[in-house]
């Protein structure tokens, strides 16, 4: 796989090629620093260039959706009716809950003006009137520095009344969510905005139909729209010229588990697997060979074991071949001494407790999963259970609102797929 694509080494992305200029917080976050290392260059002239130019060249930079679905941004934002009589809006979606997934927070606490300046840019190419960045409630101390980054650009006339002295009148506001997983969904979160419980709409119609206050409304995840003021700066082609086909640009992959060094970093789309590991998490703890799996993409995507590894390539297509995904690049490595059949079975707990009841499959299938799976760690599942698990799983795929089912049922699958013989022998030993 490495070598299909191509002659460029991927896992070395040099610093200027780099959008996200203080993930580490080495440089001062405030609007004063963030101008220094280049953001709001400019902008004037970006928006000047109208609202077609703008969504013409996020589609043609290939950037998808970096809240884990990876549905064409620009795509997306062209959905966006440019001649409502409602009022349109941006929302952000920064209820950064996929566990493993710590990517967002660190965009927010560190290059707050990054996303701030892709708001008012997207707002803009979408006719919107304000953004709701709607923030994990837990991130206490990341909202309060966000407010004061907004309250930054504010003053200085980058946003609100004539944004930017381009006429533009645009407003910021945030709202903190209130500690539930579902509200990460993109529906479920317009429904909290509204005041009302986080429980998912059925789509379509999509949100650009109707969307917050039944309004025209366009969700983006905050890595997606803080690299966008970087692509319209630098130009599409700079951006594609990363990555290969349907898979272009730069990621941040957030590595946590048994490593030396947890992080998140930016990189290359396509890195492989094995050198996002080693070049930049300091290595498997003990070395590659005591790696036992890795879920490769947050909570949500189905684990692999160490020989598929070796080889994937931290992209879209390359992680649908290896019948997983990219997810939110959330990289959580697991060494031998991860009881793989315990770490399944907390996920199973973590979505059973998150499902919002609404859908049955949903509902009564993370709660049989959680169940079965309890047992198996212990050993007192039978082997029908396994069936069980398989048919409770089907049921669950396609079947309810949202894909929280989905994404409770993956990880079991991918331990079936590749543990299989753990799981017989965990039941073999007490039975
Ligand atoms: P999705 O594929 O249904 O939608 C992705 C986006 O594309 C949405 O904005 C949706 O409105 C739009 N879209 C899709 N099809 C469309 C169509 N036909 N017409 C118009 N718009 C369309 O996925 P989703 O349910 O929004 O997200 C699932 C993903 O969320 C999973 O892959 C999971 O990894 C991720 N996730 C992330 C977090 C996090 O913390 N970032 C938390 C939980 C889940």
């Amino acid at each position: 796989l490495v070598s299909q694509v191509g002659q460029r080494f991927y896992g070395d992305l040099k610093d200027s090629d780099r959008v996200f200029t203080n993930l580490y917080g080495d440089h001062d976050w405030k609007i004063q620093g963030a101008i220094k290392r280049g953001d709001w260059y400019k902008t004037k002239n970006i928006i000047e260039k109208g609202k077609k130019y703008i969504i013409d060249e996020i589609k043609a930079s290939g950037l998808r959706g970096r809240g884990g679905a990876g549905f064409p941004t620009g795509l997306k934002w062209s959905f966006m009716p440019q001649n409502s009589d409602k009022t349109s809006y941006l929302v952000i979606n920064a209820d950064e809950g996929e566990p493993g997934t710590c990517k967002d927070r660190e965009i927010m606490r560190h290059d707050p003006q990054k996303l701030i300046e892709g708001c008012l840019l997207a707002g803009y190419a979408m006719n919107c009137r304000a953004a709701y960045i709607y923030i994990r409630g837990e991130f206490k101390e990341t909202q309060k520095r966000l407010e004061e980054a907004i309250q930054e650009a504010y003053k200085e006339g980058m946003i609100g009344k004539n944004a930017c002295k381009t006429g533009y009148d645009f407003d910021i506001y945030v709202h903190p969510g209130a500690g539930a997983y579902v509200c990460g969904e993109e529906t479920a979160l317009i429904e909290s905005l509204e005041g009302k419980a986080g429980k998912p709409r059925i789509k379509p119609p999509f949100p650009p139909q109707y969307g917050l206050w039944g309004c025209p409304t366009n969700v983006n995840n905050v890595e997606t729209i803080a690299s966008c003021p970087t692509i319209l700066r630098r130009g599409s082609s700079w951006y594609n010229s990363f990555g290969r086909k349907n898979n272009h640009g730069t990621k941040l992959f957030s590595i946590s588990g048994h490593v030396n060094n947890p992080c998140v970093v930016e990189e290359e789309m396509g890195i492989p697997l094995k050198d996002l590991i080693e070049k930049h998490a300091g290595g498997v703890i003990g070395g590659w060979d005591n790696l036992l799996a890795v879920i490769p993409g947050g909570s949500s995507t189905p684990v692999i074991p160490k020989q598929i590894c070796q080889d994937v390539l931290m992209d879209y297509d390359s992680l649908a071949d290896a019948k997983t995904s990219l997810g939110t690049g959330a990289v959580i490595v697991m060494d031998k001494s991860t009881d793989i059949i315990k770490a399944i079975a907390r996920l199973a707990h973590f979505y059973h407790h998150e499902s919002c009841g609404q859908c049955i499959p949903c509902r009564e299938g993370t709660a049989y999963l959680n169940a079965i799976m309890d047992r198996l760690v212990l050993g007192v599942a039978n082997k029908n259970e396994i069936q069980y698990l398989k048919d409770i799983v089907a049921a669950m795929k396609g079947t309810t609102v949202c894909a929280l089912a989905e994404a409770a049922a993956l990880p079991i699958e991918g331990l079936l797929r590749h543990f299989n013989d753990e799981v017989m022998k965990r039941i073999k030993e007490i039975n």
